[in-house]
C-alpha cells in the first residue's frame, strides 16, 4: 500500500487537486459537475465511466454544498466498484506441469522486467521457472532476459538473434518437462511497426506452443505501459484479436498521471487485472487491489 501510494502519487495527485479546486466552497451545480467530469475524463477514466461517476456524486446532492473530501470517497468508491470485478489474482494451476505463461506487449512496456518480477515471485513460492527468450530480434532482449535468470536463479533458453522465436518456444517448453519446471514464460517480440510481421510471428508461437500441450498457453498475459494512456485501448485489441489476451499487467504506475487508464479499460474490455509495476526493482510488482488502487487515485 506504502509503495502503491507512492508510486501512483502523480496520478492521485492530478486528480486530487482537481477535485480539491472544484468542490472548495462551492456548491454541487450544473457546471462543477461538468468541469468535475472533464477532470475524470483527463485523467483517463473514459467518458462513460466519467459520466457514471458524476452522477453518483450528484445523485441527492443536487444544489447542496459538497466538500472535496465526500467527493473523493464517492469517487474512490465509485472506481473500487468499476475495477473490483477484473482485480483477479494469477493462478498458477499446478497440475499443469509446466503452466505456460506468454508474455506479449509492445517493445519498451515492460514485457522482460515483468517477466524477472514474476520470477522471482513464483521463485519465492517453491516454484521451478524457466524462461524462454522469445524476443529473437533484439540482442538487449536477449541479454536482459539472461540477467533476470540470473538473478531470481530461472534457467534461460535463448538462441542467437533473429532465430526462429516458435522454434526456441517448442525447445524450452521440452526442456522445461524434462527438467520438471512448474512454470516457462516466454518472453516475445512487440515491433508494432510491423504488424503484419508480429501478428505472424504470434501466431506462429501460440500454434506451436498448442502441438506441445493443447490447452496451453495457459495464460497470456499483455504487459501495459501506463504513461502511453489511450493508447493502451488500441492495444488490448491489436492483441487480443492476435494472440487472445487472458489477463494484464500495467506497468509504470510510478512515473505517470495516467493510472486512469485501467478504470477506462475495465471498463470496455473486462479482462482481469493481475499485477501493476510501480518501479524498476524486482520487488516492485503488486498484486492488482481494487480497494487499495481506487484510494490511490482519489487521492
Ligand atoms: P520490453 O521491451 O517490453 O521487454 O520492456 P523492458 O522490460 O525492457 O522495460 C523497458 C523499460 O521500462 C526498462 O527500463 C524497465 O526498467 C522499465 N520498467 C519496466 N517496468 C517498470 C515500472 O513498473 N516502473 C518503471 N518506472 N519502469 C519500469
Amino acid at each position: 500500500w506504502q509503495r502503491l501510494t507512492e508510486g501512483m502519487r502523480r496520478t492521485s495527485t492530478s486528480l486530487s487537486e482537481s477535485v480539491t479546486g472544484l468542490f472548495t466552497k462551492r456548491k454541487l451545480d450544473a457546471a462543477t459537475l461538468e468541469e468535475l467530469e472533464d477532470a475524470l475524463v483527463q485523467a483517463d477514466l473514459g467518458v462513460d465511466t466519467a459520466l457514471r461517476i458524476t452522477e453518483a456524486i450528484s445523485a441527492g446532492r443536487y444544489n447542496k454544498e459538497i466538500s472535496p473530501q465526500e467527493v473523493k470517497t464517492i469517487l474512490a468508491s465509485e472506481v473500487e466498484k468499476a475495477l473490483a470485478p477484473v482485480a483477479l489474482p494469477l493462478t498458477v494451476a499446478r497440475e499443469k506441469k509446466p503452466f505456460v505463461i506468454l508474455m506479449v506487449g509492445v517493445n519498451g512496456a515492460g514485457k522482460t522486467t515483468t517477466i524477472g518480477k514474476l520470477s522471482q515471485k513464483f521463485r519465492a513460492q517453491g516454484l521451478k521457472v524457466m524462461l524462454a527468450a522469445g524476443d529473437t530480434f533484439r540482442a538487449a532482449a536477449i541479454e536482459q532476459l539472461k540477467v533476470w535468470g540470473e538473478r531470481v536463479g530461472a534457467p534461460v533458453i535463448a538462441r542467437a538473434q533473429g532465430s526462429d522465436a516458435a522454434g526456441l518456444a517448442f525447445d524450452a517448453l521440452q526442456e522445461a518437462k524434462a527438467t520438471g519446471m512448474d512454470v516457462v514464460m516466454i518472453d516475445t517480440a512487440g515491433r508494432l511497426q510491423n504488424k503484419a510481421g508480429l501478428m505472424a510471428e504470434l501466431e506462429k508461437i501460440v500454434r506451436v506452443v498448442k502441438k506441445f500441450d493443447e490447452s496451453a498457453p495457459h495464460a497470456t498475459l499483455l504487459v501495459l505501459d501506463a504513461t502511453v494512456g489511450q493508447n493502451a485501448m488500441s492495444q488490448v485489441e491489436l492483441f487480443q484479436k492476435v494472440a487472445g489476451v487472458t489477463g494484464l499487467v500495467m506497468t509504470k504506475l510510478d512515473g505517470t498521471a495516467r493510472g486512469g487508464i485501467l478504470v477506462a479499460l475495465a471498463a470496455k474490455f473486462g479482462l482481469p487485472v493481475h499485477f501493476i509495476g510501480v518501479g524498476e526493482r524486482v520487488e516492485d510488482l503488486e498484486p492488482f487491489e481494487a480497494r487499495d488502487f481506487a484510494r490511490a487515485i482519489a487521492g
